[in-house]
């Protein structure tokens, strides 16, 4: 699914008292985006959201459009691997990021693998609500493609 970085965000229609937001991140194969260098910070606080604070999750899985498909074949799936918890599977939920005037964004929780491994650059005011976030992964993390299997083998 994409969505143009900034768009008024309409994946789920709002839910009561949920404000109107904008998305991020949503980015699809054949759709280009910006890529450059996050500023410190960035990346370990949006992997906490996506680890601990999704929000609408969805009954199927999306899986990244942009890897190449030998890589991501269809037994492995995106997770988020944070020491000393269960993996997270990502393309199932969305992260919503307060931003300044009263704006929400909302972003798939896959927005951490496009972060870490196609090296997406998302608007300043999204990089700058990121860094005022409290809460930040400190270390130890990853995201990694994984089996199933594996996850049931080594969790
Ligand atoms: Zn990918």
């Amino acid at each position: 699914m994409h969505f143009e970085d900034g768009s008024p965000y309409t994946y789920f229609a709002p839910g009561p008292g949920e404000p109107p937001a904008r998305s991020v991140g949503w980015l699809e194969e054949g759709h280009p985006f910006t890529i450059g260098r996050l500023p410190t910070g960035v990346l370990d606080r949006i992997a906490w959201r996506c680890a601990f604070a999704t929000t609408h999750q969805t009954r199927g899985i999306h899986r990244c459009s942009l890897c190449p498909r030998d890589a991501y074949d269809a037994e492995r799936e995106c997770y988020l691997l944070v020491r000393g918890e269960r993996p997270r599977l990502l393309g199932t939920r969305e992260v919503w990021i307060p931003g300044p005037r009263g704006v929400i964004y909302a972003a798939p929780d896959l927005v951490v693998h496009y972060l870490v491994d196609h090296a997406y650059l998302p608007p300043p005011d999204f990089v700058e609500a990121a860094l005022r976030l409290e809460d930040a992964l400190p270390f130890g993390w990853s995201v990694a493609f994984l089996t199933r299997a594996e996850v049931k083998a080594r969790w």
